[in-house]
C-alpha cells in the first residue's frame, strides 16, 4: 500500500524524493504542486477553526532559532534524546528497542550499549564555529508559545481560559527515519498551548480531545485509536498524555498527541528568564501559573493519512469509450482535494478550446481549477481522479449551441447537464457540502 502512495505521489506531482537530481538525500521530501495545496488546505483549515473561529484563541509565527537557555528551562538539552545502539559488526545504528534481537543489515546479534542521543540539530550562529555560538534549531513549535506567554498577555486582552496556536517547522536528527513522510528529520507541525486554572485541566483536556476526534472525522479518518499513556512512559514534563493512534501499513502509530503539561513550562522559563510569568485573575486578584493542555498535530502525518484513507482502487462501470475498466482514485472529502474543478475540452478544435478557456478564465477567479486538453477525454478523467478532483467540466461541440456543459462526479461518475451561467453556484452549492 505505501508503495502505491509513494508511487501516485511522484507520478502525479503530490511529493517528490528531495534533493532528486542528486541522488536524494536520505529520507527527506518535497511537496510537489498537488502536495503544497494539499497541505496548505490542511493548515488553513486548522488555523481557521482553532484560530479565527474561536473567540479564545490567537495565533503566533515565531522564530525556529532561539536562544539556548529555551532549551535548557524546557528540559530538552537534557532529556530530549532516544538511546541509540549500534551493531558491532557493520556499525548500522538503531534506535534501541526498535529491533529484534538481530541487526537487519548483516545479521548480527551483538550491539553496543545503548547511549543517549540528542536529538535537536546544532549549528552555529554567526560565522565563528565555537561552543559559546551554539544554538538549535527547535524540535518543537512549543517554546516559541511558552517565551511569548508574556507578550501575548500584554497585547491579546485575553482572560483564562485561551490558547496559543502556531504551526511551522521542527527538526529532528531522528536516529531511524522512514515510512515516507512519516518521520523525517524535518517536518512540520500545528500546536496549541492552551492555558487554564488548574482545578480546570480536566475539563478542558476532555474539550480538546473531542475536538481532536471531530478533526480526525472531518479529515475522513474512520478509525482510530486513544491510548492513554501510563505513569513512567510520559514525556518529562507530562502528567496525562494520550496519543491518538492510527493504523497505518507499517503497524500501528502515533498520528496526534494530547498532552497535560501542568505548569511545567511557564514555571521553569519564569525561574531561569526571571520574568514573571505569573497571571493575575482579574476579578479576584489570585496570582497563579497557569497550566497547560497541548494539543498537536503533525502536518506531514495528517497528509500521509488522508493520503491512505482516500486511496481507493475500483472497477469503473459506468466507463466510458477510451476510459479504462479500472480506475484508482482519491476520494480526498472535497475541503481536501487540491484542485477542485477540472475544465476539460472535448477536443482541441480552436472553437471548443476558445469557449473551455473562457469557462476556466472565469472560474479560476473562485476555485482552484485545472484546464486539459491533452489526450483522450477518458485519460484526463483518470488523472483527475487520481488527484482527487471533484468535479470535471466537459466543453463539448453541443455546448456551443445550448451553453451547456457537462459536470462530472468524481465518486459517482454520474454526469449533469448545467447552464454556463448557472455552472458557479452548481459548483458552490456542491463543494461546500
Ligand atoms: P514519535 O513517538 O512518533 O516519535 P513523538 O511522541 O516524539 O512521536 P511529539 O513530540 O508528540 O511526537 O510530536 C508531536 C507530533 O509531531 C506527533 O504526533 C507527530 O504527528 C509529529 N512528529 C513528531 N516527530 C515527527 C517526525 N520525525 N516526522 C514527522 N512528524 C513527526
Amino acid at each position: 500500500m505505501m508503495d502505491k502512495i509513494v508511487s501516485l505521489c511522484k507520478r502525479r506531482g503530490f511529493i517528490f524524493p528531495g534533493s532528486e537530481i542528486y541522488g536524494g538525500l536520505a529520507n527527506s521530501w518535497d511537496y510537489g504542486p498537488l502536495g503544497a495545496e494539499l497541505k496548505n488546505n490542511i493548515k488553513r483549515e486548522w488555523w481557521k477553526r482553532f484560530v479565527h473561529q474561536r473567540t479564545d484563541m490567537v495565533g503566533i509565527d515565531s522564530a525556529l532559532i532561539m536562544n539556548p537557555k529555551v532549551w535548557e528551562a524546557s528540559g530538552h538539552l537534557k532529556e530530549f534524546s532516544d538511546p541509540l545502539i549500534e551493531c558491532k559488526k557493520c556499525h548500522e545504528r538503531y534506535r534501541d528497542g526498535e529491533i529484534e534481537k538481530t541487526c537487519l543489515k548483516c545479521g548480527n546479534s551483538e550491539f553496543t550499549k545503548a547511549k543517549q542521543f540528542n536529538l535537536m540539530f546544532k549549528t552555529f550562529l554567526g560565522p565563528v564555529e565555537s561552543e559559546e555560538n551554539v544554538v538549535y534549531f527547535r524540535p518543537e513549535t512549543a517554546q516559541g508559545m511558552f517565551v511569548n506567554f508574556k507578550n501575548i498577555l500584554d497585547t491579546a486582552r485575553k482572560h483564562l481560559p485561551f490558547g496559543i496556536a502556531q504551526i511551522g517547522k521542527a527538526f529532528r536528527n531522528e536516529i531511524t527515519p522512514g515510512n515516507f513522510i512519516f518521520r523525517t528529520r524535518e517536518f512540520e507541525q500545528m500546536e496549541i498551548e492552551y492555558f487554564v486554572k488548574e482545578s480546570e485541566w480536566e475539563k478542558h483536556f476532555d474539550k480538546w480531545l473531542e475536538e481532536m476526534r471531530v478533526w480526525l472525522r472531518d479529515l475522513g479518518v474512520k478509525k482510530f485509536y486513544e491510548n492513554e499513556i501510563p505513569d513512567g512512559e510520559r514525556a518529562h514534563y507530562s502528567k496525562r498524555t494520550i496519543d491518538i493512534e492510527y493504523d497505518f501499513p507499517f503497524g500501528r502509530e502515533e498520528l496526534y498527541g494530547l498532552a497535560y503539561r501542568a505548569d511545567f513550562d511557564l514555571k521553569n522559563h519564569s525561574e531561569k528568564s526571571g520574568e514573571d510569568l505569573s497571571y493575575t485573575d482579574s476579578k479576584t486578584g489570585e496570582k497563579f501559573i497557569p497550566h497547560v493542555i497541548e494539543p498537536t498535530w503533525g502536518v506531514d502525518r495528517s497528509v500521509l493519512v488522508a493520503m491512505l484513507e482516500a486511496y481507493h482502487e475500483e472497477d469503473a462501470p459506468t466507463a466510458e469509450k477510451g476510459e479504462e475498466e479500472k480506475r484508482v482514485v482519491m476520494k480526498f472529502p472535497k475541503w481536501l482535494s487540491p484542485v477542485k474543478v477540472a475544465v476539460l475540452p472535448l477536443s482541441k478544435k480552436e472553437n471548443l478550446s476558445k469557449k473551455a478557456q473562457e469557462i476556466y478564465q472565469d472560474l479560476l477567479k473562485d476555485f482552484v481549477c485545472e484546464y486539459d486538453e491533452t489526450q483522450s477525454i477518458g485519460k484526463r478523467y483518470r488523472r483527475q481522479d487520481e488527484i482527487g478532483t471533484p468535479y470535471c467540466i466537459t466543453v463539448d461541440f453541443e455546448s456551443l449551441e445550448d451553453n451547456a456543459v457537462t459536470v462530472r462526479d468524481r465518486d459517482t461518475m454520474k454526469q449533469d447537464r448545467i447552464k454556463i451561467e448557472e455552472l458557479k453556484g452548481y459548483l458552490n452549492n456542491k463543494l461546500t457540502i
